[in-house]
């Protein structure tokens, strides 16, 4: 069979990231997404979730996903301009707009196909775009796909910045465009100096808000808000898969002249299928709860508050940051990954990060925290964290 050397090449290839370490095995949850789950039949505590708010499974959230699929359908079998649009999509890009105060917003399948989509329609090859150099993959992607200028700025490094918009000066339209949060880091972005930056060079500023959509920000509204520019934001792209909701689903939100030439030109919205009814009904639901989530977004803080000062005084490091992302630094994938399978016997689900996701001798264990989390499972992961660290010799 032709395919033959291909699957050999590859065995080796697997092979080779297991020897590294850097092979990921997933592990097997068996029950819905919470911040107590089971896995190989143990109830262990969830801080791996992207479930910020806990609004994965709430009852609301999912009555409203089964009242969508029964009133709705499971499916469209068609893309949107076709015959895949229903009230309630347009309903839910509407009350998206009205979340962010942009004029618009277009409805993808993914947060991934929003950023894959984003680029190539509105920038050519007389324009710039200038990416911070951790932005997420999606946003990389997205980028490759277009013919504009590509500026990579050092993260958030404004003055690398300033040099390249400065290069890119005589560009028709600059796009400067960054994740809101980093996921691996729990930083911010550094949004005011950038739309200051914008300003001075006429660019366009557009965010990622995956990380910060619903839990950030006094009212929910992500990254921009919790730093006090959201209406300096020309453009924002976020998910339903992470605060809102957890299932999947993705948005652009911006003018309505973007959003409208969006939906005649992104490729992955006209060549792909609509975002199924009863995710749209639910994302609405996670939206409306988000609105008057403030006693959640406070639970969130203190709870992440109770987690980073317990974790310090045990003697952890963790990189500094406004977010519910902890970075326990710990340096060696090796240590990271063995201290991620101690944890778990003790009942704490964590997962160790290491190269390629992260930079080499920077391995690390994220945890999330959430509002759901109770105090007493925040304490218990951080006396579990510190008897392991110990074990371990992370710990004196
Ligand atoms: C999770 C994430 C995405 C992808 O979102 P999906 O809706 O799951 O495709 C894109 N960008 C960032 C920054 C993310 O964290």
């Amino acid at each position: 069979m032709p395919s033959a050397k291909l699957t050999e090449y590859l065995r080796d290839q697997l092979a080779d990231l297991k020897a590294k370490g850097l092979y990921k095995a997933e592990r097997r949850i068996e029950t819905p997404q919470k911040s107590t789950i089971t896995v190989n039949g143990r109830e262990v505590i969830n801080f791996c979730a992207n479930n910020y708010l806990g609004l994965a499974n709430h009852p609301q959230v999912v009555e409203a996903a089964e009242k969508g699929l029964k009133e709705w359908g499971y499916g469209l079998s068609s893309v949107r301009f076709i015959c895949g649009t229903q009230s309630i999509h347009r309903q839910c890009e509407q009350q998206i707009a009205k979340f962010f105060g942009k004029g618009d917003s277009i409805l993808y399948i993914s947060c991934f196909d929003a950023n894959g989509g984003l680029f190539e329609p509105l920038l050519s090859d007389q324009d710039a775009i200038l990416s911070d150099e951790l932005n997420h993959a999606s946003i990389i992607d997205g980028v490759r796909l277009c013919k504009a200028q590509r500026f990579r700025y050092k993260h958030s490094d404004m003055a690398d910045l300033k040099a390249k918009l400065e290069e890119a000066k005589n560009c028709r339209f600059k796009m400067i465009f960054t994740d809101s949060v980093f996921s691996m880091d729990g930083d911010l972005a550094k949004l005011p100096e950038i739309c200051d930056l914008a300003d001075q060079y006429d660019a366009i500023v557009a965010i990622d808000d995956c990380h910060g959509t619903g839990h950030l920000g006094a009212n929910g509204r992500g990254g921009a808000e919790e730093l006090g520019v959201l209406d300096r934001i020309d453009i924002i792209t976020g998910t339903l898969g992470k605060t809102l909701g957890g299932a999947s689903g993705g948005f652009t939100a911006a003018s309505a002249e973007i959003v409208d030439w969006l939906k005649n030109r992104s490729r992955p919205y006209l060549f792909s299928n609509s975002v199924p009814p009863s995710l749209v009904a639910a994302g609405m639901k996670a939206i409306e709860l988000v609105e008057t989530s403030g006693e959640l977004r406070t639970k969130s803080k203190s709870n992440t508050k109770r987690m980073r000062s317990g974790l310090e005084a045990a003697g952890f490091t963790i990189k500094p940051g406004p977010t519910p992302i902890l970075p326990v630094m710990l340096g060696d994938a090796a240590v990271a990954s063995k201290m991620a399978d101690e944890l778990l016997t003790r009942g704490i689900y964590v997962i160790g990060f290491s190269f390629p996701v992260v930079p080499h001798g920077q391995a690390r264990i994220r945890l999330q925290v959430s509002a759901a989390h109770t105090e007493e499972q925040i304490d218990a992961a951080i006396a579990a964290f510190t008897e392991v660290g110990k074990k371990l010799g992370v710990l004196k």
